[in-house]
């Protein structure tokens, strides 16, 4: 069944589609009236809807039934990103979405190569498109960059839940990843993971993480590119703690 996500609120009988989204519906997806089309709130609901007129410009789609998605993990999981170059953020942001990450922080650090980006927008519609694709109710939440430094000053509660847990993980020490989960043991706490640019983490910035509450953890003895360790850290926090596999 086609799928499109749409930021409504709890919607009741009627869903009025335009702009883009209502050109998709009719000439990508090329719907009709009749057709089912399931719309995805990007907050836990998905609606199942009958279209009803359809144009171009315009599609209005009366609701059938309202579902609370089974597809969202248990969870709460957040990546704490050093910002990348190239399209390597928009690789991580999309696997990490289909894996069930909720929130991304991009950060800039001392070895980021990249400072500015302006690639937030862009950066949330794949995290929408990744969402739509894998079947998921939510689209994680990107956060503007961040310095480093201030999400640590800002305490991290202006970005991050109450009560995490929050891992970085540093390629020049900490205690294996395994060793850590197995402190942690089954928990519905959440939990945050902080991965490097290319050019790695500062031992003063591990040092900084560790003083708030970070636990260094390693990956091993090879050294992974940042994408891969961001895209294999979400993967093994959403096998042990989540809901994957
Ligand atoms: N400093 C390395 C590259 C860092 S890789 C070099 O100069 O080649 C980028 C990020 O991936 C690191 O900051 C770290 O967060 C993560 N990473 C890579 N390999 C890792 C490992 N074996 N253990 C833990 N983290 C790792």
């Amino acid at each position: 069944m086609p799928r499109i996500f749409l930021p409504i609120e709890n919607s009741h009988e009627t869903i009025h589609i335009t702009g883009e989204k209502a050109h998709y519906i009719a000439t990508v997806l090329r719907c009709r009236a009749g057709d089912s089309l399931t719309v995805f709130n990007g907050r836990g609901a998905s609606y199942k809807t009958v279209i009803v007129s359809i144009t171009k410009k315009k599609v209005v789609s009366e609701v059938v039934s309202i579902t609370k998605s089974e597809t969202e993990p248990p969870l709460d999981l957040a990546l704490i990103q050093g910002l990348l170059k190239g399209d390597k953020m928009d690789l991580v942001i999309q696997k990490t979405t289909e894996l069930g990450i909720n929130r991304i922080i991009p950060v800039v650090t001392e070895r980021s190569q990249v400072r500015s980006t302006g690639k937030t927008a862009r950066w949330r519609k794949i995290a929408e498109d990744a969402s739509r694709q894998c079947g998921r109710a939510n689209v994680p939440l990107i956060n503007d960059p961040l310095v480093l430094k201030d999400l640590f000053s800002l305490n991290h509660q202006s970005v991050l839940p109450e009560e995490v847990s929050s891992l970085i993980f540093w390629e020049d020490g900490g205690i294996r990843l395994q060793d850590s989960l197995d402190n942690i043991g089954r928990t519905n706490r959440p939990f945050a993971v902080a991965v490097g640019p290319e050019g790695g983490f500062r031992e003063d910035e591990v040092r900084m993480a560790e003083a708030h509450g970070f636990t260094a953890v390693s990956l091993g003895s090879r050294i992974l590119r940042a994408e891969t360790a961001a895209i294999t850290a979400v993967a093994i926090m959403q096998f042990s703690l989540g809901d994957l596999g």
